[in-house]
């Protein structure tokens, strides 16, 4: 068993200040792999206090300075990669391939592209040939940052890295569920050379350390991943201090799937929702498919969910692993056991166990067909392996069924036609569109309107979340 009971404050691993230990649990078998301690307001009050201090010469120091210790970052993050891996597939339950080719990868892709945009953001310009006023973006403070369990260090890079970028310093809050990943990236920012006090790491859960930090009032921005539910609670928590926040929510996108589509579009779909065991806030659960193609649809989403494989987390191949928690297993069976009580057709998995599996958190993938858009699972996010097929006639139909959610992160559409593809993405109330399964390069903005969230993470954008904007009159 894995002893990560201290935090990472001032540069130093530190020992809590009182003792709360909290098990963390390995999906695949249900046993306790490591023992982290919960924080308290006197773990975050140290914590604040030393990255208040570090701020006034890490929010000076120069871009050169920063962009070497980002660059000596990723050297470390790329030789300790296959750690990385391992720590993400035990603790959150990721195939070890797949947690390595997508779940470490997409953390050392953000850091290098956030080396690129540091290296080409222009921090001073003037405001003009006629005019005496110039423009600096500064760092805005201390943040505060609380991410999720579903792809750890994926958020954590997202938000850490554009973060130091600005010249912030800041607190990790990662998932209390999946820290381990946290936990060793605070060691490489630590073997790096970052200053005490830039970066620090407290684990804890939601009441003991998140409110904390989204209420406290030497933290002036937190920018949080994870369910609408405590993004709305962490909002109103943060309001007495006015502090920026920034929210990346859940979401349930919609695939539309036209008569025109490419032959292997429902089979696509179908592999979309089920990685990462339907763990992914942009996944398109939501199929909408035409009339005219709607039987040979089925019998593909059936078929394809049936030969996904489902397994433990530290075998090697192809396959999808178990959900996170106890808590998501329930979760999920009983919005499947609801969908099939309010009348929609199961065609592929269902609440049984995977054959041969009769311990860990594993989910069948699950497919139901004739879903309208008022039963629970075409209308709550399920965080699972579960796609729900709606039928529809004409376009019009299909973006009025997609658009009517109080979500809007990620839609889908499929079809041979350009111009129709083009026309769809317009009119689709999301941050995101993935025209015939084409995937966003690193770089873009991610972000939801809506109750989806109200910030960008990625490239530019990701980094302007970090700066507040001054005009200065009189500069000339
Ligand atoms: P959650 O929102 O409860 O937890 C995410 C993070 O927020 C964790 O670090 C948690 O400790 C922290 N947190 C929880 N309550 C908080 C509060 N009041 N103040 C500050 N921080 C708080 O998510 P969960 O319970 O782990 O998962 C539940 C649901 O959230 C999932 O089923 C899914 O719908 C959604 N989710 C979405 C994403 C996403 O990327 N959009 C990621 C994870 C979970």
């Amino acid at each position: 068993m894995l002893d990560k009971r201290n935090f990472y404050i001032n540069g130093q691993w530190t020992a809590p200040i009182k003792l709360n230990d909290f098990q963390v649990i390995n999906p695949s078998n249900e046993e306790p792999c490591a023992i982290v301690s919960l924080g308290g307001v006197a773990d975050v009050n140290s914590a604040v206090k030393a990255a208040k201090e570090a701020f006034s010469s890490w929010s000076q120091t120069s871009k050169d300075e920063k962009i070497s210790l980002i660059q000596k970052l990723y050297e470390i993050y790329k030789s300790r990669w296959s750690e990385m891996a391992e720590s993400i597939s035990l603790e959150m339950g990721a195939p070890i391939d797949w947690a390595s080719t997508a779940q470490t990868s997409s953390g050392a892709s953000h850091i290098k592209d956030f080396i690129k945009r540091l290296k080409e953001f222009k921090f001073e310009l003037s405001f003009g040939n006629e005019s005496d006023n110039y423009i600096a973006y500064e760092p805005i403070g201390v943040c505060g940052l609380i991410t999720p369990w579903n792809w750890p260090i994926n958020q954590i890079t997202l938000k850490v890295i554009p973060a130091l970028a600005a010249g912030c310093t800041m607190i990790l809050k990662p998932s209390e569920i999946a820290p381990l990943s946290g936990m060793l990236f605070a060691e490489m920012l630590d073997e790096s050379g970052f200053p005490p006090g830039v970066f620090n790491l407290v684990n804890g859960d939601g009441p003991g350390v998140g409110t904390q930090l989204s209420g406290h009032p030497d933290i002036d921005m937190v920018s949080f991943t994870g369910s609408t539910r405590a993004g709305k609670l962490i909002t109103k928590n943060a309001a007495d201090t006015i502090k920026r926040v920034c929210l990346e929510l859940g979401g349930k996108g919609g695939n539309i799937v036209f008569e025109d589509s490419h032959t292997e579009a429902v089979r696509e779909g179908v592999r979309n929702v089920m990685s990462n065991s339907g763990q992914s806030c942009d996944a398109p659960t939501r199929m909408l498919v035409q009339k005219s193609i709607y039987e040979r649809a089925v019998k593909e989403a059936a078929d394809e969910a049936n030969i996904i494989k489902v397994d433990v987390a530290e075998k090697k191949g192809d396959h999808i692993g178990p959900v996170v928690s106890k808590t998501q297993y329930d979760k999920i069976l009983n919005l499947i056991q609801s969908g099939i009580d309010e009348g929609a057709t199961l065609v592929a998995g269902g609440t049984d166990r995977p054959e041969g599996l009769n311990k860990g958190y594993f989910i069948k993938p699950t497919i139901f067909t004739d879903v309208s858009n008022n039963m629970r699972i075409a209308k709550e996010e399920i965080f699972g392996p579960v796609l729900s097929i709606i039928p529809f006639e004409d376009e019009e139909e299909a973006i009025s069924i997609v658009n009517a959610t109080s979500y809007g992160l990620g839609n889908y559409v499929q079809t041979q036609d350009k111009e129709k593809a083009r026309r769809v993405s317009r009119q689709f109330r999301s941050g995101g569109v993935y025209i015939n399964g084409k995937s966003s390069d690193p770089g873009t903005p991610f972000g939801g309107y809506r109750q989806s969230g109200n910030g960008r993470e990625g490239g530019t954008w990701g980094l302007e979340e970090y700066l507040e904007v001054k005009t200065i009159c009189g500069w000339k």
